[in-house]
């Protein structure tokens, strides 16, 4: 996957833009506060078809009615024209692919990218949702399918809640929760076996990367923890219909606690992963470059995993990521990037941090203009 262009227009504090990347590393310098981030972030945007955080109206520029981001890209060297427009009111957006109307659940896979940024540091601090989101988000860019299952997980999971509330209440009968249990045993099932799985190939590859990173000094570990049960541990909790039995009878276990409470007070909605570096925990242990290496090795593993998938590697957004590595660790990251010809893109406030062997296109961002330097 390529980027050959980009055009903005009136998105965030670009009024208009035109940007030709180059085919590796493309380096954003700039003060504070001069658009580096908006750069990335309308990349993000044309690949999930939403920002991470931002509302749409908080993309247009202010006291104007629409954005535009339009990208040249290649995928399996084809090229393609992604356009989308985007209103600062109730309108709805346009997404064009080579001049063609798409729906937005169209969008999702064309243009695929994977970002780092700051943000995602307070992952391994927060609380559980985050870790999970992560976990959910790598398994559904390289299978859409599981956005659907853990949809289905949710909504059962709601309805129980719900369910459970009236029978605390004396509205319904306790034996109404019987269909429930099974129903939702099979949609638990079915989460938790392709969070284990991809999990066990992310720790595979996470460590790698931050054994690579860290010069050999780190290892990574990974671990799922089912929340308030014992971990099963064996060949069979990857299949189906012993794990949904499983998941069956704990509910119903629960049944008579649950309704005390409301809730439903085990599964995978509640599950968390534990981050481990040379087998102390990230959480209480982790320093600020530790856990910068961290999230940089998880965030390459999920590039990974989509080449597995998608057969190329997908955009990488790197933002303000050099920044509390060292410089050994700041060489190794450029070096592989370099190595494994990924086009990325970099913001960051100093040149000092790229080392001229491995550098590659620059440009200065200042205030919504970005000029190429030679
Ligand atoms: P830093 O180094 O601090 O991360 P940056 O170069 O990444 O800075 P950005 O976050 O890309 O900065 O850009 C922020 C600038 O964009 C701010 O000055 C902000 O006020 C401006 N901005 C954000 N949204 C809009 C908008 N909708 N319209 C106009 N300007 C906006
Ligand atoms: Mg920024």
């Amino acid at each position: 996957m390529n980027i050959a262009k980009i055009f903005l227009n009136d998105f965030r504090n670009f009024g208009e833009l035109d940007l030709e990347l180059g085919t590796a590393i493309n380096i954003f310098l700039g003060k504070n506060a001069q658009g580096k981030t908006n750069i990335l972030e309308a990349i993000n945007f044309a690949s999930l078809g939403r920002s991470r955080a931002a509302k749409d109206f908080e993309l247009v520029r202010w006291n104007v009615n629409t954005a535009l981001i339009r990208i040249n890209f290649a995928k399996a060297e084809v090229s393609h024209d992604l356009a989308i427009e985007i209103p600062s009111d109730k309108r709805r957006r346009r997404i064009l692919l080579d001049g063609n109307v798409i729906k937005f659940r169209e969008l999702i896979g064309k243009l695929n990218s994977v970002l780092f940024s700051p943000e995602d540091l307070f992952m391994f601090k927060g609380a559980p949702a985050a870790r999970r989101k992560f976990l959910d988000g790598t398994i559904a860019q390289a299978s859409p399918i599981f956005f659907v299952e853990l949809t289905n997980y949710n909504r059962l999971i709601d309805q129980r809640n719900n369910l459970l509330k009236k029978i605390r209440d004396g509205l319904t009968a306790p034996n109404n929760l019987e269909i429930w249990n099974e129903q939702l045993a099979i949609a638990a099932a079915k989460v938790t076996i392709k969070r284990r799985a991809t999990l066990d190939k992310l720790n595979i590859l996470a460590n790698a990367m931050q054994q690579k990173i860290s010069a050999q000094a780190e290892e990574l570990s990974i671990a799922y923890d089912m929340h308030g049960l014992q971990d099963l541990d064996s060949p069979q909790s990857f299949d189906l219909n012993y794990l949904a039995d499983w998941y069956y009878k704990i509910f119903k276990a629960r049944n008579f606690f649950d309704i005390k409470r409301g809730s439903t007070s085990l599964g995978p909605h509640l599950d968390d992963l534990q981050f481990f570096i040379n087998g102390k925990e990230i959480r209480q242990y982790g320093s600020q470059g530790q856990i910068r290496t961290a999230t940089l090795a998880l965030k390459l593993s999920e590039l990974q995993l989509l080449k597995d998938s998608a057969g190329e590697y997908p955009i990488l957004l790197l933002d303000d990521v050099m920044s509390e590595l060292d410089s050994e660790r700041r060489e190794q990251l450029l070096a592989f990037l370099l190595r494994e010809n990924i086009q990325t893109l970099i913001t960051a406030t100093e040149k000092a941090y790229f080392p001229p062997q491995l550098t590659g296109k620059i440009f200065y961002v200042e205030s919504g203009t970005v000029r190429e330097t030679l």
